[in-house]
């Protein structure tokens, strides 16, 4: 399926901020919508998702956004190049792409790379359809990560993309003007060479998931864990550290990550069930992941 492209978007910016947006939205959001019709389609926990975009597009569009985000860092001399820390994160998160493998099979085929970001106030990571990974410093600087809690954070973010929360999130940044507003801000910007859809994957990234899609890649992302090899009472301690964080400067990771009062008691719950997946903790084989720089 062809992707919406937005050729003229540059031109036409100046109409935008004249007055004249209504019509200029309706075009912009009719692009969006014509070439991929509404499905509906069911998450791994039997949830039905409504989507505006495909599972397929969505990998496709977060490539391009993925591409552009990579190569801005990169000019910013912004991606890390620690070979230590390069490596930890290859390795932990090679043993959890092994699992999500084996628990969805149609992941193999994607091209599962980490940026590691040198922001060492941010602390966050996210995944984006097709396993296009980024962690950002500050969650290692500010939050001492053990790699069992690392694990957790990345199992949490591959869930997510597995469970196709990146095309459910891309839907809403389309279907409500926040992605349209988003293009026209960003119309000067080199981002505006992407199509629109792309740019709805980059905005996607900025919006809060849904608790139940947190539910979802909570509950995944301990399993991936656990099976490859790591404990999973770090995802409870995981969460009272990140709650710690809390104050006057929450970490970024709460502001996309909204956490249920319960989340830390329902993932202490799942622990021993968890525990008998892999009692031995035997570590999965490292699925090769590229750290980009
Ligand atoms: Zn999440």
């Amino acid at each position: 399926m062809k992707n919406p492209r937005l050729p003229h978007l540059t031109e036409r910016r100046h109409s935008c901020v004249s007055g004249r947006m209504q019509p200029m939205k309706i075009l912009l959001i009719a692009l969006f919508l014509l070439p991929n019709l509404i499905a509906c389609t069911t998450s791994p926990t039997g949830r039905s998702q409504l989507m505006l975009i495909s599972p397929e597009s969505a990998i496709v569009e977060s490539r391009k956004a993925y591409l552009s985000t990579v190569s801005d860092l990169d000019k910013k001399n912004k991606l890390v190049d620690d070979p230590l820390l390069m490596d930890r994160v290859q390795v932990i998160t090679g043993r959890l792409v092994t699992e999500a493998i084996v628990l969805y099979p149609q992941s193999a085929k994607w091209e599962w790379s980490v940026a590691i970001i040198d922001d060492p106030e941010t602390v966050n990571a996210w995944c984006m359809a097709g396993g296009r990974m980024a962690v950002y410093t500050g969650l290692f600087e500010k939050l001492k990560l053990t790699d069992a809690e690392f694990a957790q954070i990345m199992g949490h973010e591959i869930s997510h993309a597995l469970a196709n929360h990146t095309a459910e999130r891309m839907s809403r940044a389309m279907a409500t003007s926040l992605g349209v507003v988003a293009i026209g801000l960003m119309s000067d910007h080199p981002v505006a060479t992407m199509g629109g859809a792309a740019v709805a994957a980059k905005v996607a990234l900025e919006l809060p998931n849904s608790r139940t899609a947190e539910s979802e890649a909570d509950r995944i992302g301990i399993e991936l864990a656990t099976r490859a090899g790591y404990n999973p009472d770090a995802a409870v301690t995981l969460w009272q550290k990140m709650g710690s964080m809390g104050g006057s400067a929450p970490p970024e990771f709460l502001s996309t990550h909204p956490a249920p009062q319960n989340r830390e008691s329902a993932l202490a719950a799942m622990a021993p069930e968890m525990r008998a997946l892999n009692p031995k903790r035997k570590l999965a084989a490292v699925h090769p992941v590229t750290i980009v720089k």
